[in-house]
């Protein structure tokens, strides 16, 4: 077992907000790595390249992190793809990757459990041995390979993220727990989220919180009341889209004609750098201590919200100089005025 734990998570929580990244199954669905559906990490072992190259753009822009792709690298979902016999080998090998790009400048490594699928409430001891077998040996083969905590995530149900957690804490682990938020206020066995994740925190989750589903404007509202439920630290990682009152997920978000544009079709609704710059200072503000980005996320918004964050990253060199260019730059040439007349429309 090598757990690294010289300024771990805790302690960088402790001095500061740690700048989370993550959306790697989308970002890399979009590339042409992983096929949208099952959504099954496939990348790590037949693209190992690809997804280290998004590693280091997550940490060219500033990201603390950097998670273990094997968000539905479990039994189940493996399963699914007729690839359960590569089960063991993607989970050590996206653990591999993480950890030689991590070393490459100063992040920290986080191993990744979510939701299963497999978990059900109204069978909840026969499913729970089930989700607690596929966590375990996850969380195991991450520990033997190197991983500073752990993030169990988009839990529909505070059942299953505590049988994460209970995980997590058996291999000794800071533990990272958050919520995924579908239903409006509550998990899918009925609790307030804000209940669950002072439940969970109760329980010995180091951080909780919400990532997935909800972009800013109708996640920041539900971790304002987290906020207040728990003492310790918080997460948030909303997904880049315009989510509102009448459409709080981005599942939901539907198009002009009324079609639902999750997954594939859910660019119109992408939010600009800028605004999640501003989640950013926001959450910042309402006290959240881990913050970061969920699928949609891209090293575009994570260099903007670091920079939001009062730091300055290695792709802070090539940030935006509009003064310089030569259409709306402060210098503009005779010849080249009459460009923004006609961009003016
Ligand atoms: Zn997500």
């Amino acid at each position: 077992m090598s757990v690294r734990s010289t300024r771990g998570i805790l302690d960088r929580l402790k001095a500061g907000v740690v700048l989370g990244a993550e959306g790697y199954v989308f970002e890399l669905e979009r590339r042409g790595y992983i096929k949208a559906g099952p959504y099954v990490p496939e990348v790590v072992l037949d693209f190992p390249d690809a997804l280290k190259g998004l590693h280091r753009e997550f940490l060219h822009a500033g990201a603390d992190v950097m998670i273990a792709l094997t968000y539905y690298a479990h039994r189940d979902k493996l399963k699914t793809v007729g690839r359960e016999g590569d089960l063991e080998r993607m989970n050590r090998q996206a653990v591999r990757i993480a950890n030689e790009v991590a070393h490459e400048g100063e992040a920290l490594v986080a191993g990744n459990i979510c939701n299963t699928w497999a978990y059900d409430p109204k069978r909840k001891d026969e499913t729970s041995r089930t989700v607690r077998a596929m966590y375990t040996e996850q969380v195991g083969w991450a520990v033997e390979e190197g991983i500073d905590f752990v993030i169990a995530e988009t839990n529909d149900y505070l059942g299953e993220a505590l049988i994460g957690l209970e995980v997590i804490k058996e291999y000794g682990l800071p533990a990272m727990v958050t919520l995924a938020t579908t239903h409006a206020d509550a998990t899918w066995d009925g609790y307030d989220f804000a209940e669950a994740c002072k439940i969970l925190a109760d329980h010995g989750a180091d951080v909780v919180g919400l990532n997935c589903d909800r972009g800013p404007a109708t996640m920041l509202p539900v971790i304002e009341r987290v906020r207040k439920a728990v003492s310790g630290y918080i997460a948030a990682q909303p997904v880049p889209y315009r989510t509102s009152e009448s459409m709080l997920t981005f599942e939901s978000l539907k198009d002009s004609r009324g079609e639902r544009v999750f997954p594939l079709g859910l660019e119109p609704f992408l939010h600009t750098r800028f605004e999640m710059a501003d989640f950013a200072r926001r959450a910042k503000a309402l006290g959240v201590n881990y913050i970061g980005i969920c699928c949609g996320g891209a090293p575009h918004y994570v260099r903007a919200m670091a920079e939001a964050l009062g730091r300055t990253v290695p792709a802070s060199r090539y940030s935006p100089a509009i003064e310089l260019h030569p259409v709306l730059g402060e210098h503009v040439e005779e010849k080249e005025k009459a460009f923004l007349s006609d961009w003016k429309g």
